[in-house]
């Protein structure tokens, strides 16, 4: 509820009581002029209608110890009579002016859908929309590049038919009974304090259907479903979870919408891994390119192979690092590929190569990579 509309009204005039009136008068006011002007038994009667609004609003506001509170310190401190926007209402209200506000906290938007002369206005209470989760599975690139993917989303929105207000088309949410329309009611339990809980028989709605709409069957609710189309950023890792700002359920009265929430999967890559911002790559090498030095060609992620210098007396498991060869990053720059070299052991040798390595390991000496170990252990 806009706190800034309430310093134009005098809820206290409107239910006709005194500003120190106890709880029990202003309900006993409301109820009374509730009836007697409740859309039901006064039909087309537009008049009737801003009157029941008027005193329902006020009776919502002076019903709840803290809104009144608030209420009785913003007058006071503004003057009752300020009348800077829209004009001062007073009771009855009459004209469209000044009784053009909404009380759909309590009547849950009815008066916007039900082809009453009021219309739903800046004065609704805004209600944010639900947060959503969904889930979506990409590929490698599509996580390294970022990519926009299509969700089909469903959620729960007003029902269509009857505005959310649960009720069949042309017909009205009673005011409910037990709590008299003020969604809450005493509690059962007996002590010092007796707490007010939201009302059982509306569940705090303060309105109850008789006739039900038929399409949501009084829920009010209606699941809606929409694909949409979501950016996924560039660098998600699998197993995050992303959020997209007001991208989940729409609010009510204009409220926020929620937010989405995706779970993102991403399929691995046959070849390319990724750490940090960077792309990794393990690439194998013979035991002579290690040894003697080469230079080889790696695959990239985009576009062409990128030549690399292996020096000689490469041990296995050395890390290199093409610059600007990974994805470029969300802010432009290119990360790094990082390549592994890994030694290859061929299983099986031509004669020749057997030749020769028997020949190098003849030729290789005395060196012996494990004079350490026996050392250690004598
Ligand atoms: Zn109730
Ligand atoms: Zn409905």
């Amino acid at each position: 509820m806009a706190s800034n509309d309430w310093m134009n009204k005098d809820f206290y005039k409107i239910l006709g009581v005194k500003k120190d009136a106890s709880a029990e008068d202003i309900k006993k006011a409301y109820r009374k002029l509730a009836r007697a002007n409740h859309p039901d038994s006064n039909p087309n009667n537009a008049q009737a209608e801003e009157r029941f609004k008027a005193v329902s609003e006020a009776h919502a506001v002076l019903s709840s110890p803290d809104k009144r509170k608030e209420y009785d310190e913003q007058r006071s401190m503004f003057g009752g009579g300020f009348a800077g926007r829209g004009g001062g209402v007073g009771f009855p209200a009459g004209g469209t002016a000044g009784g053009n506000f909404d009380i759909s906290d309590l009547l849950g938007g009815f008066f916007g859908g039900g082809g009453g002369t009021a219309t739903r206005t800046r004065t609704a209470p805004a209600r944010r929309g639900a947060d959503l989760e969904t889930e979506a599975s990409i590929s490698f690139e599509q996580a390294v590049d970022g990519v926009t993917v299509s969700l089909r989303m469903t959620s729960d929105e007003p029902c269509p038919s009857c505005s959310g207000t649960g009720a069949r088309a042309g017909t009205v949410p009673k005011v409910c009974p037990n709590c008299e329309g003020s969604g809450m009611q005493t509690g059962a339990s007996g002590g010092l304090f007796a707490m007010t809980e939201p009302c059982t028989i509306c569940r705090g709605r303060g309105l109850v259907v008789e006739d039900p709409c038929p399409t949501c069957h009084g829920s009010g609710r209606a699941s809606s479903a929409r694909t949409m189309q979501v950016r996924i950023p560039a660098g998600v890792k699998d197993g995050q979870r992303i959020r997209l700002k007001s991208k989940g359920a729409k609010g009510e009265n204009g409220g926020p919408s929620g937010d989405l929430f995706v779970l993102v999967h991403v399929a691995p890559h046959t070849m390319f891994g990724r750490k940090g911002d960077h792309l990794t790559i393990t690439v194998p090498i013979t035991f002579d390119e290690a040894a003697l030095g080469a230079e080889i060609s790696v695959p990239t992620l985009h576009g062409l192979p990128v030549k690399l210098k292996v020096p000689a007396g490469t041990p296995n498991g050395r890390t290199f690092r093409a610059r600007g060869k990974g994805a470029p990053r969300h802010d432009g720059v290119k990360a790094d590929l990082l390549v592994t070299v890994e030694i290859f052991v061929p299983s099986k040798l031509s004669p020749a190569a057997r030749a020769a390595l028997e020949a190098f390991r003849a030729a290789r000496g005395e060196s012996d990579p494990r004079t350490d170990l026996s050392a250690a252990r004598s």
